[in-house]
């Protein structure tokens, strides 16, 4: 076998990736774009020794779980993996794979997996878009998402996993930028002036956010694009965004707000939060409130407890939590999204919340060392964490043990580094008691999950 042989092969299983896994000669062969169930003839796109790539030339016969995709470039596109898949399907896939990841990377046997929360309708869901913005062979303003793995533009302002909005407003941004020679970002030079258009909706609201990110400090015209925008109906908040680095980080460290409010709102439940560009908040309105409601289901709190909420963004989690808690104390990197926790706290009228900007693994073992300093022992009851996909740091999961709580409640968007982490304190004195997946990402590979530990006996 050599580099582009074609040969034929049924896919058996699915891969991390979503990539489609079959066997040839003994070979192992990872087939982007084919799924469990196909037989496809496929090209052989890099071989090693006992594995290789392929990519599919042509579908033989369909997997039975095949279906119609909804978006026309959903191949081409690098963010909807598995959207040829159902979706019954692809909630397997997510159960399976966190449950394979805990297995294989925590080393856990008995894996206490409740039923995987899916989406009645798994389209959509977005309440934000960060829409690349680049010029065409012809010269043209296009709005798209990078093709898979790269960062080539595919023009497309209708992504179905977005708001009908996303569409009213590049249609603005674009003409705008056409009509006053607005020129358009260009990666490989560094030139050119706008980079993304960074859409946010409140799904309970209806309100907008805009904010353009530039590779400069000034939008000329920025009063025509104003005028424009405003008449969308819910329109809220425009900002500008100064990001003048050769980077792949979208957001610039400085906003400036040119029309309307530095954030927008949005409820969940009984509590309302305000927003502001550079804040994390879930993409999937739909599904954070039923995982929200799980992290609250497992901290299970009677009104009397000391709460930590570790990477608590705006402080969604920490405002829940604070309703049956009698203590929260919520920690963050990005002071932004504190700004808008503390504000979020006032707002909910809420007096048992407090924010501290900083790195979970500096603020977490600095308050313990200190305590200890003065002899006392630092105790939390529950403790939460939320973090970023690179997951927890080695030291805060040590302070986590030291201050022995009863409960640990782990919300995680990675479930490899999820495994990792639940080894360590499972190692400790802790027990995986609930693991319970939420899909938050309908359509791709992602997933969410929740899972409780309690202290051993
Ligand atoms: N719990 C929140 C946010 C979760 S996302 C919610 O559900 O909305 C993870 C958050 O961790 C982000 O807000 C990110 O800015 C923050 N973060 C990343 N690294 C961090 C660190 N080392 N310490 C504290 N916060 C961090």
């Amino acid at each position: 076998m050599k580099k582009n042989d074609e040969f034929v092969l049924k896919i058996e299983d699915m891969g991390a990736a979503g990539e489609g896994i079959g066997k040839y000669e003994g070979m192992t062969f990872f087939v982007k774009d084919a799924l469990i169930g196909d037989k496809v003839r496929a090209r052989a796109t890099k071989l090693k020794k006992t594995y290789g790539y392929a990519r599919v030339m042509e579908i033989l016969e369909p997997s039975p779980d095949r279906v119609e995709p909804v978006c026309a470039f959903h191949r081409a596109c690098g963010g909807c993996q598995i959207q040829a898949l159902s979706y019954e399907k692809q909630l397997e896939f997510k159960q399976r794979k966190v449950e394979n990841d805990l297995r294989r990377i925590g080393g856990f046997s008995q894996i206490p997996m409740e039923p995987i929360v899916g989406m009645e309708e798994p389209f959509h869901y977005r309440n934000k878009a960060q829409f690349p913005v680049g010029t065409d062979a012809e010269g043209h303003i296009i709005a798209g998402f990078y093709a898979g793995r790269t960062h080539r533009i595919i023009a497309n302002r209708e992504c179905a996993l977005g708001v009908p909005v996303n569409r009213r407003v590049l249609d603005i941004v674009i003409d705008f930028m056409e009509r006053h020679h607005v020129s358009a970002y260009d990666e490989t030079t560094g030139t050119g002036l706008v980079r993304h258009v960074l859409i946010r909706y409140g799904f309970a609201t209806k309100e907008i956010m805009v904010c353009m990110i530039l590779n400069g400090k000034r939008l000329p015209h920025q009063d025509a694009l104003v005028s424009e925008l405003v008449q969308l109906d819910g329109m809220t908040s425009i900002s500008l965004n100064f990001n003048e680095k050769q980077t792949n980080v979208i957001l610039g460290e400085e906003t400036q707000t040119i029309w309307g409010r530095e954030y927008i709102t949005d409820c969940v439940q009984r509590l309302t939060y305000q927003i502001s560009p550079q804040s994390f908040y879930q993409v999937n309105p739909v599904q954070m409130e039923k995982l929200y409601g799980l992290a609250l289901e497992y901290a299970g709190l009677s009104g009397e407890e000391t709460v930590w909420d570790l990477y608590c963004g705006i402080g969604t989690i920490s405002l829940f939590l604070a309703q049956k808690a009698k203590q929260v104390y919520g920690v963050e990197i990005v002071p932004q999204a504190i700004a808008d926790a503390r504000r979020n706290a006032q707002l909910n009228e809420v007096d048992n919340a407090e924010f501290f900007v900083g790195k979970a693994e500096e603020i977490l073992p600095d308050f313990y060392e200190k305590e200890a300093c003065e002899g006392r022992q630092a105790h939390a009851d529950v403790i939460v964490v939320d973090p970023p996909r690179k997951g927890c740091d080695r030291r805060l999961l040590e302070t986590i043990l030291a201050m022995d709580p009863e409960r640990i409640v782990y919300v995680s968007c990675d479930p490899a580094t999820l495994a990792r982490d639940l080894k360590v304190l499972c190692e400790g004195e802790y027990r995986l008691e609930r693991v319970r997946v939420v899909d938050n990402f309908c359509q791709t590979i992602h997933t969410e999950c929740v899972t409780l530990m309690t202290r051993k006996e």
